[in-house]
């Protein structure tokens, strides 16, 4: 099981890698461009993929995350052109460094209602992956279910999924602190969260775990993260999700609120410790 964190990436890719490497991890979880703006980022491809060639070599796998600003359920539609566009080209950026996945959260339907929301949201993905022919594969994540987040209940994810077009090239991303949040991963009836969660019409489109504590209570559906074992989630009920054998294929991504990027070094530790690696 590959474990690692979100790290900086504004010295540059290479010295990311060896950020990762300094804290034990073996994946990373970055930005494209500023988490605060939509504006597409010119680069040059070459140069990227050069820096790239560090983590290559370092064995160090990456998932790109995109800026919270877009949202592809968005009725608006100049908001609604500016968030496809932005993340068609996190999707060129992710692919030049040769990132298999860049996650991106679900949209907010903003009072139009879900299943209007949840159309507009597949619509946006479909226009998306007309735009980019690379590699990189689009991850819906999960959400905490905060106003008019999408996308809170496996139903929903899969209720955005089936509109996709090319379902080859969509997955999801699961954050255990927003699953907890929603209420929808319930440690408290774990057989029931399993048999839906492991279902062969969902759990094969689960690519990228994110694995952080809880300051909210379940089901409060407010995303507040929490270093690990120490939020509402705990010690015990975090050992159990990472001990499932069933996960083990899947890259970890820890996004704690750690004081410093080093301290990510002991959540990577606790969390290979809970999943007996
Ligand atoms: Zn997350
Ligand atoms: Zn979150």
């Amino acid at each position: 099981m590959r474990i690692g964190c979100h790290l900086s990436v504004s010295k540059g890719f290479d010295k990311m890698v060896e950020r990762a490497l300094e804290v034990g991890a073996d994946v990373v979880q970055y930005f494209p461009k500023n988490p605060k703006s939509y504006r597409p980022k010119s680069f040059d491809p070459d140069e990227y993929r050069e820096m790239a060639k560090a983590a290559a070599q370092a064995g160090v796998a990456s998932v790109c995350h995109s800026p919270y600003v877009t949202n592809l359920s968005t009725p608006d539609p100049s908001l609604r052109a500016i968030s496809i566009a932005s993340i068609v080209n996190d999707l060129e950026i992710a692919d030049a460094f040769g990132t298999d996945y860049l996650v991106v959260h679900c949209g907010k339907h903003v009072g139009e209602g879900r299943e209007r929301g949840e159309q507009l949201m597949a619509d946006a993905i479909n226009r998306v992956l007309e735009q980019f022919d690379g590699k990189t594969m689009f991850l819906m994540e999960n959400t905490a279910g905060q106003g008019s987040e999408l996308g809170q209940t496996i139903e929903e994810l899969l209720s955005i999924y089936q509109r996709i077009e090319d379902k080859s090239r969509v997955g999801v991303c699961f954050d255990t602190c927003h699953g907890f949040a929603s209420g929808l991963l319930d440690f408290d009836d774990w057989d029931r969260f399993a048999a839906e969660f492991f279902d062969d019409a969902f759990f094969p489109l689960v690519k990228v775990i994110h694995l952080n504590d809880s300051k909210a209570p379940k089901g409060a559906r407010r995303d507040r993260h929490e270093l690990l074992g120490q939020g509402e989630i705990g010690v015990e009920n975090l050992r159990r999700f990472l001990a499932e054998p069933r996960i083990r294929h899947l890259p970890v991504i820890i996004e704690t609120p750690v004081a410093d990027e080093l301290d990510y070094a002991d959540e990577i530790r606790k969390a290979r410790e809970w999943a007996g690696i």
